[in-house]
C-alpha cells in the first residue's frame, strides 16, 4: 500500500522495511566496532524508538544494557522543544558509556536537553544514534554519531513514529501528502 490515512491526514510510502533494516544494519556495524569493549547502557527513548531500539541491539553480540526512559516534548505536527522531564531511569549511569537510541532529531531541542540533564549524572561518554534525521530542520548544535537515515523537513510516521498516536505499528515509513 503506498498511501494511508492515519486519523485526518493522508500519508504516502517513503522508506521500506527492508530499507529501514538495512541502515541499521550497517549503523549496528559502526556500534559493534566502536563499543565492543565499552559495555554501553542503550537508552531507549520511548515510545517512538521502540522498533529502532528493538532491531538494533538483536544485531549486536556483545555484552550491554538496555534501559527505557521518557520524556514530553512533541505534540500533533509541531515541535513544542524542551524535555521538561525524563521518566524511568533508574539506572546508575555515571561513569557509563550511554548510547541514546531516538526515534528522531527534527530541531535538536529534545536531544540537547536530554544530554543536557544526562550529562549531569557524569557518564563517561554519551553518544547518540538516531533512526531519522532532518539535517534541515536542526536549530541547535547537535551532532549524531549514528544516523540510519537522513530525510527531508517532511512530516514522517510509521516504525515507532506516531501521529496524534497513531501510526506507530506501521512496518514502513510515511510521509505526509501536502
Ligand atoms: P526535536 O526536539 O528534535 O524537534 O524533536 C524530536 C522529537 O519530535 C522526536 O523524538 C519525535 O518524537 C518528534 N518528531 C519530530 N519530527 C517528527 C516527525 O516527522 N514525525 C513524528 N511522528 N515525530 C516527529
Ligand atoms: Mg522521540
Amino acid at each position: 500500500m503506498t498511501e494511508i490515512w492515519v486519523r485526518d491526514k493522508k500519508f504516502s510510502l517513503f522508506l521500506s522495511e527492508s530499507e529501514i533494516l538495512k541502515g541499521i544494519k550497517n549503523v549496528a556495524e559502526k556500534i559493534k566496532s566502536d563499543l565492543r569493549e565499552e559495555d554501553p547502557l542503550f537508552i531507549c527513548v520511548l515510545n517512538g524508538a521502540f522498533m529502532f531500539a528493538s532491531d538494533l541491539v538483536k544485531q549486536l553480540d556483545f555484552p550491554c544494557e538496555l534501559c527505557f526512559i521518557r520524556l514530553k516534548s512533541y505534540e500533533g505536527t509541531k515541535t513544542e522543544g524542551k524535555v521538561k522531564e525524563i521518566y524511568g531511569l533508574v539506572e546508575e549511569i555515571k561513569n557509563r558509556n550511554v548510547v541514546i537510541l531516538e526515534d528522531i532529531i527534527d530541531t535538536g531541542h529534545t536531544m540537547y536537553g536530554l544530554i543536557e540533564n544526562l550529562s549531569k549524572q557524569s557518564p563517561a561518554s554519551i553518544r547518540i544514534a538516531t533512526l531519522l534525521f532532518k539535517p534541515e530542520a536542526l536549530q541547535l548544535a547537535i551532532k549524531p554519531d549514528y544516523v540510519v537515515i537522513e530525510i527531508p523537513n517532511d512530516f514522517v510516521v510509521g516504525y515507532g513514529l506516531d501521529y496524534e498516536g497513531h501510526g506507530r505499528n506501521l512496518r514502513n515509513i510515511y510521509k505526509i501528502c501536502d
